[in-house]
Formats: C-alpha cells, sequence, structure tokens
C-alpha cells in the first residue's frame, strides 16, 4: 500500500481566516489517521499579493492550533523549497516541455473581453475559452506581441474527464465544453496555479489533495495535466464550505473571522472543537485538540455540502 502524503496549500495573501483552519485540520486529520505525512506548501505565486510575513503567520497560526507538517514552508524538505516563488525553474522545465508538444500558444484576448464576448459562461460564473487566439498565424502572433504581452494558454483535447471525488463522489467533465484552454501563464510572466499545483502535487509525492469545493471545477483540468506529464493524479477530497448560522457563506472579508482576531477570543482547543463540531466529527462543540480527533476520523462523518457554524459562537 502506498503511503498517504497529504497537504495544505494556502496562498498567503493574508492571515488565515476559518475556511483555511478548517481545510488544513480536515487534510491533516486525513493523512494522519492513514499514518501519512503532511506537506505545507507556500503557494506564492504573486509576488505582489504574498508577502513572506503572511507565509511565516501561517506557519505560526498552524503551530498554534498543533498541525504539525514533515516538510515543506520554513523547514524544507527533499523537494527543496515549497514556496512557489522559489520554484520558477521547475515550472519552466515543464511548460517548455508543453509548449514543444504543441499544445501551448499566446493568447492576446482581456479578461474584460472576454467576460463581455458571448463566450458560454458556467453556472458557477466561469467563462470557457471560446478560442479566439488558437489558430493565430506566426504573422498574427508578431503582430500583436508589439501591442500586448500574451498570456500563454493549454489546448485541451476533446476529452472527458471522469474522477470520484471522496465526498462529493462522481464527477465528469468535458474538457472542450466545460473547461477550454487554460492559461498557464500570465502576461506579467507569472506562472498559473493550475500548472504550478500540479507539478507541485506530483514532485511532492502528494497522494491525496483535500481542499474547498470552489476547486472542484479545476480538477478534471488538473487530472487531464498530471496525465499529459506522465504523472499519476492523487485522489481528491472538496470539503463544504463553511456559512455563518443565517447560512450566508463566510469569505476572506469577514475580518473578524480569521486568526489574528480570533486567536485573541479563544483557545486552539476550542476553535477546533467548534470545526469538528461543524464538520460532523464530534456530537457538541466542546474543546478538541486535532490529535485527539485522528482515532475516530472518518470522512462518512463529514458532509458534502455547505456546512453552517453555530449561531452566536463566532
Ligand atoms: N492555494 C489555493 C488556496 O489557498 C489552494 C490550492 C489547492 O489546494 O489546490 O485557495
Amino acid at each position: 500500500m502506498k503511503q498517504t502524503v497529504g497537504r495544505f496549500a494556502p496562498s498567503p495573501s493574508g492571515r488565515m481566516h476559518l475556511g483555511n483552519v478548517l481545510c488544513a485540520l480536515l487534510a491533516w486529520l486525513s493523512a494522519r489517521s492513514q499514518n501519512g505525512s503532511f506537506i505545507l506548501r507556500i503557494e506564492d505565486l504573486d509576488p505582489d499579493r504574498c508577502p513572506r510575513r503572511y507565509a511565516d503567520l501561517i506557519e505560526d497560526d498552524l503551530a498554534w492550533l498543533g498541525l504539525t507538517w514533515d516538510a515543506g514552508g520554513s523547514k524544507g524538505g527533499p523537494d527543496g523549497s515549497y514556496y512557489q516563488s522559489a520554484r520558477t525553474a521547475i515550472y519552466q522545465h515543464y511548460f517548455d516541455r508543453l509548449q514543444q508538444e504543441g499544445l501551448v500558444y499566446p493568447c492576446f484576448c482581456s479578461r474584460a473581453a472576454l467576460h463581455a464576448a458571448s463566450a458560454p459562461h458556467l453556472s458557477d460564473g466561469r467563462v470557457v475559452y471560446p478560442g479566439t487566439c488558437r489558430g493565430l498565424t506566426a504573422a498574427q502572433v508578431a503582430e500583436k506581441c508589439r501591442v500586448r504581452r500574451p498570456a500563454m494558454r493549454l489546448r485541451v483535447p476533446d476529452e472527458t474527464i471522469a474522477f470520484t471525488d471522496g465526498l462529493q463522489g462522481p464527477c465528469t467533465e468535458s474538457l472542450p465544453t466545460e473547461c477550454g484552454d487554460f492559461i498557464i501563464r500570465r502576461s506579467d510572466g507569472v506562472f498559473a496555479y493550475q500548472l504550478a499545483v500540479v507539478v507541485d502535487d506530483a514532485l511532492e509525492g502528494v497522494t491525496e489533495v483535500v481542499r474547498g469545493r470552489d476547486l472542484l471545477g479545476s480538477t478534471a483540468r488538473q487530472i487531464w495535466l498530471h496525465r499529459q506529464l506522465g504523472f499519476a493524479p492523487p485522489d481528491f477530497v472538496h470539503i463544504p464550505l463553511l456559512n455563518d448560522a443565517d447560512g450566508r457563506r463566510l469569505s476572506k472579508r469577514d475580518a473578524d473571522l480569521d486568526l489574528g482576531v480570533l486567536r485573541t477570543r479563544f483557545s486552539p482547543a476550542q476553535l477546533t472543537g467548534a470545526l469538528a463540531h461543524a464538520a460532523g466529527l464530534i456530537d457538541r462543540p466542546e474543546p478538541v485538540t486535532p490529535r485527539e480527533l485522528i482515532p475516530e476520523f472518518s470522512w462518512s462523518k463529514v458532509p458534502a455540502g455547505d456546512l453552517c457554524l453555530p449561531a452566536g459562537f463566532f
């Protein structure tokens, strides 16, 4: 049996909020309950949005919660740096491979133009790229490059990807009609999340990806990209998002729910207990440590749909 390797992969664009804590807790419990190891990967691809001090605060918050990791963050590990900002040469290598295979093309469309155009919009608001720049000639590309730096897109095949999510169950997605050609390098030269996440999950040996349900729509393309690059895709578990007691989705904008504030109001065990209760792991929201939750942890207890925080608790 292969050893489980789980991971938490936050984008340090601010202080950890309650949704991040739930994700880290469930990912950690899943890995630890299988005697697996756990990695902390810092997804700071965008240097302007992700100053190092936020990554350091994430480590401090995880340690405060009692969530340990075996490799990653400032600890490093066998895969070198676990800060995406330090892995550009690695992404370039895989980008070049895809380019040699003829799968990458420059795209000059602005985001505004795409949203305004009659491109198909999916139910979650995403736009399927209509292929505007797919067939540009070399001369057209050269001409357009004089006025605008292109993003680089990956040409998806006419394939449907089927997978079984650990919580959401069987999922299928048609790459041409529900995903479309997607960006793997932005026009400012920064490699896109979709490429970096696949390369890192593969090279860091991640076998199990636990993350918010808002990323379910990225999974089919990531599975395809894993296979395209010769990697075995990990298993995926997309966890419910958090609502307040009135059913309102919590977001990063709820500043009173970031750990800077929550740490002044709750002990780590109180916070863990409240989240574990909301996620169906314990009957009452009483204080508990992550370690105490390991023996009884099972995904079968966690609902697939949105979770509600107890009224008045936060
Ligand atoms: N960095 C992403 C986030 O913080 C998560 C990516 C992933 O888990 O695949 O939303």
